[in-house]
């Protein structure tokens, strides 16, 4: 007999009754749908009207006043409070007229993937709860692994962006060296002045803040040169110091180079180091078939970045890491514990995603990249890719007939352009131009600075960036051009401290 007093029993009944509404019927379930659904398809048709770029503090303010927790609200309020307060502000990243910082994606079929890996709510961080979600992640894997060039024996793992990936690299190239604590301040880094920050970043969090950093010169398209971090390497060991890991680019952030990859993994090579490429934003460009060449060398790479929310033009929230030695991706990260030991010695065999990440727990990250590519086949992403490059040489060859001063050819697709004033300072004038282009809000384009000039850029990689979305940025940056010559005292040093701070969103993203 149970045990079970009637208080107790009624008392677990009304709490099941509370409890309801996480759990909806289908009647419910096809309610709420219909309002996300219809939201969706009004966001998404609607999206060439709204602008890519909106400054409104006061939209974003109206969050907290809906109160957070408190009792039931609509959804339709709720769906309202999205549009109004997060969708339209700031910058729009499923917007085809992201051309700044590296664009994101946001592709439709990969959401349907997020929602369909919600709802089942696969465990994908160990194998013996969730096998078939690991066979999926380790089938994507495989395919990035098999296009990147990577040997048999290679492993990697989906982590939610680029810069957990290079964590993940940093770490294991900590551990396959043999780095200790005793050895950091004999630790040498390379790295050149376009390295991502986020690899700073991980070297930092991996503890490694005391290693010796070196700065490897440049040649003239920014390119980080072999024969100087061979120079470096020679210069540290007679030093007494201990180099230790590279840092390459396949795609820079700033200007979209590729470094030499192909000298760099010699130099590397003979020197025992360990060679990083960060193809977070290039890395998909292998897909396309012309770019091989240009990427020639990443597949020599001991560890590689990818970023598939992207390259591959995901929704935010998907970074890969391959590893060469998959073993030392292991060494560095396998850990035991009782509690899951059922999970050990398990009889679907192979590592676990957690045995190979930080993560444990995660969310299923493979549904978002697999749904899609089985859904249409590589065809698509390939085609998309190549647009993109071709659109980056078209604006590259039209910006500088409208007179800009341009950077080097783009060997994929981000393009950096200046105008030179007649008079007065380049960069006060480049500064007012990126902000002027943000009120417009048309188009959302991004600047950076290289040995201390201020460039714009414009980085070609949402997928639904298009021929007359960089007709339009062409026309915009004209327009604004025009106006700013019109009226130099809106650039003019002695007039700019006027100019609305605020204008210039800048630092976040890519
Ligand atoms: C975006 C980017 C990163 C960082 O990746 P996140 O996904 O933003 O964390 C690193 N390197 C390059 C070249 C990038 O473009």
């Amino acid at each position: 007999m149970r045990s079970i007093s009637s208080r107790q029993r009624s008392r677990i009944l009304e709490l099941e009754e509370d409890a309801r509404p996480l759990d909806p019927d289908a009647g419910e379930r096809d309610r709420l749908m219909a309002e996300v659904h219809a939201y969706a398809q009004r966001f998404l048709d609607g999206l060439p009207e709204r602008p890519a770029y909106r400054h409104d503090k006061s939209a974003v303010r109206e969050i907290r006043k809906l109160g957070f927790g408190r009792g039931p609200q609509p959804l339709a309020g709720l769906i309202d409070r999205i549009d109004e307060s997060v969708a339209g502000v700031g910058l729009v990243p499923s917007h085809g007229g992201h051309l700044g910082y590296i664009p994101g994606g946001g592709i439709y079929a990969s959401s349907l993937g997020d929602y369909l890996a919600a709802v089942t709510n696969e465990y994908a961080g160990v194998r013996f709860t969730g096998p078939g979600a690991v066979e999926i992640e380790d089938l994507i894997l495989d395919w990035m692994a098999s296009f990147a060039g990577f040997p048999a024996g290679a492993d990697g793992n989906l982590a939610s962006g680029g810069s957990i990936a290079s964590l993940i690299a940093v770490v294991t190239a900590r551990e396959a060296a043999g780095l200790r604590a005793r050895d950091y301040e004999r630790a040498v880094v390379y790295s050149s002045a376009h390295t991502h920050h986020c690899l700073h970043k991980a070297i930092r969090v991996a503890g490694l803040a005391e290693a010796v950093r070196r700065e490897v010169s440049r040649d003239g398209d920014l390119r980080l040169c072999p024969d100087s971090l061979a120079k470096l390497v020679a210069e540290d060991r007679a030093r007494g110091l201990r180099p230790w890991l590279v840092l390459g680019s396949a795609g820079t952030a700033d200007t979209g180079q590729v470094d030499p990859l192909d000298r760099i993994a010699d130099v590397c090579e003979r020197e025992g180091l360990w060679f990083h490429v960060d193809a977070a934003y290039g890395g998909f460009f292998a897909l396309v078939e012309g770019c091989r060449r240009v990427l020639a060398g990443m597949e020599r790479a001991d560890s590689l970045v990818l970023d598939p929310h992207k390259g591959m033009f995901l929704p935010y929230g998907t970074g890969a890491v391959l590893i060469r030695d998959g073993e030392a991706l292991q060494d560095a990260h396998a850990y035991y514990a009782s509690y899951l030991q059922d999970t050990v010695e398990s009889e679907w065999g192979g590592r676990s995603p957690a045995a190979v990440s930080p993560e444990l727990t995660k969310h299923f990250r493979g549904l978002r990249v697999w749904l899609p590519l089985l859904l249409y086949g590589e065809a698509p992403f390939r085609a998309c890719l190549e647009e993109k490059l071709e659109l980056a040489r078209y604006f590259h060859g039209e910006i500088g007939a409208l007179g800009f001063e341009v950077g080097p050819e783009p060997p994929l697709s981000v393009v950096t352009y200046r105008w030179v004033p007649k008079s007065g300072t380049a960069d006060a004038f480049n500064q007012a131009l990126v902000e002027e282009t943000h009120r417009d809000g048309r188009v959302f384009l991004s600047s950076t600075t290289i040995d201390g000039t201020f460039w714009l850029r414009m980085a070609v990689l949402a997928f639904r960036t298009h021929l007359d979305t960089i007709d339009l940025a062409l026309e915009v940056l004209a327009e604004a051009v025009e106006r700013l010559e019109a009226h130099p005292e809106r650039w003019r040093s002695e007039a700019s401290a006027e100019a609305p701070a605020e204008a210039l969103a800048g630092g976040g993203g890519g």
